[in-house]
């Protein structure tokens, strides 16, 4: 330690910001020594080490910015319990070759047959490949819009939702808006089309998006762009949370049950 060199190489690792480096130089080098390694193999390793960290908190970074509501991977998904998803398309769409091709994506369903699910696994696996995304639910967006507007920061808000590669809405037509909220959120939907990308999540059938964008020229004129280039999901079925708690709801009943067949 007293070793004026090791504290000078310490200083230096430290402001030239290379934490991991100024971590594990000392038993990356007692490892190196050991193995008889050549100083580029021992370079080579302790810059791995950094530019691996360094990425680690790149990608956590981007997924604490996106806001998700609570991290539900791809991989714990159940295909098999929800058979109209297409496991290929999803597994593609986590793949982001859609963001580049500034497609959009809509996942549409009744409640609790896996939309918010899906819609936070694909925007976690495009963190990772380091995209910028954001998860809103349409009625946080539009009061987000509207509190913008009224604070006269409306093109702040909106020049920072234009940076993000992929902008998640979940819950689209369980609130209706009121007129000034469905023109400002039509206004983002309609500037991102061809230019960024946006995932959508409705309990409604396009047919019945009237009723959230008030007036049928508005949801024609938004429908129209949204779905131009967009793989559209239609997820059918019983609700998973409804089937579950109907499962535990068996499980214990046959529990309850059994001591009493015991009996007899
Ligand atoms: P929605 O957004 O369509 O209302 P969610 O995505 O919130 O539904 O799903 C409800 C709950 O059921 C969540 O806890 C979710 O993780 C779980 N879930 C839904 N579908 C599946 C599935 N196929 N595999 C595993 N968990 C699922
Ligand atoms: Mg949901």
């Amino acid at each position: 330690m007293s070793d004026p060199n090791a504290l000078l190489l310490k200083a230096n690792l430290k402001q030239l910001k290379l934490p991991t480096m100024l971590a594990e130089h000392d038993q990356l080098a007692r490892e190196a020594t050991a193995r008889n390694e050549a100083y580029e193999a021992y370079l080579l390793r302790l810059t791995e080490a950094e530019v691996a960290t360094r990425t680690a908190n790149a990608i956590a970074a981007r997924i604490r910015v996106a806001a998700f509501p609570v991290v539900k991977e791809l991989d714990t998904f159940d295909f098999t319990a929800t058979p109209s998803v297409p496991k290929q398309t999803v597994l593609e769409l986590a793949r982001g070759g859609w963001i580049e091709q500034r497609r959009n994506c809509c996942l549409i369903g009744g409640s609790g047959v896996g939309k918010t699910h899906l819609a936070t696994g694909i925007g976690l696996a495009l963190c990772r490949l380091g995209k910028r995304v954001r998860f809103v639910t349409a009625a946080g967006l539009v009061t987000e819009l509207e509190e913008a507007h009224h604070q006269h920061r409306l093109d702040r808000t909106l020049a920072t939702l234009d940076r993000l590669d992929l902008l998640i809405v979940d819950e689209l037509g369980y609130l209706s808006f009121s007129r000034s909220g469905a023109e400002l959120l039509f206004q983002v939907f309609a500037d991102r089309y061809e230019r960024r990308s946006l995932l959508i999540t409705s309990n409604l059938p396009f047919g019945e998006w009237g009723t959230v964008f008030q007036g049928e020229r508005m949801t024609a004129a938004l429908l129209d762009r949204l779905t131009h280039q967009c793989d559209i999901l239609e997820l059918t079925g019983e609700s998973y949370r409804f089937r579950e708690s109907m499962q535990a709801k068996q499980v214990k009943t046959a529990k309850t049950t059994k001591p009493s067949k015991a009996k007899k």
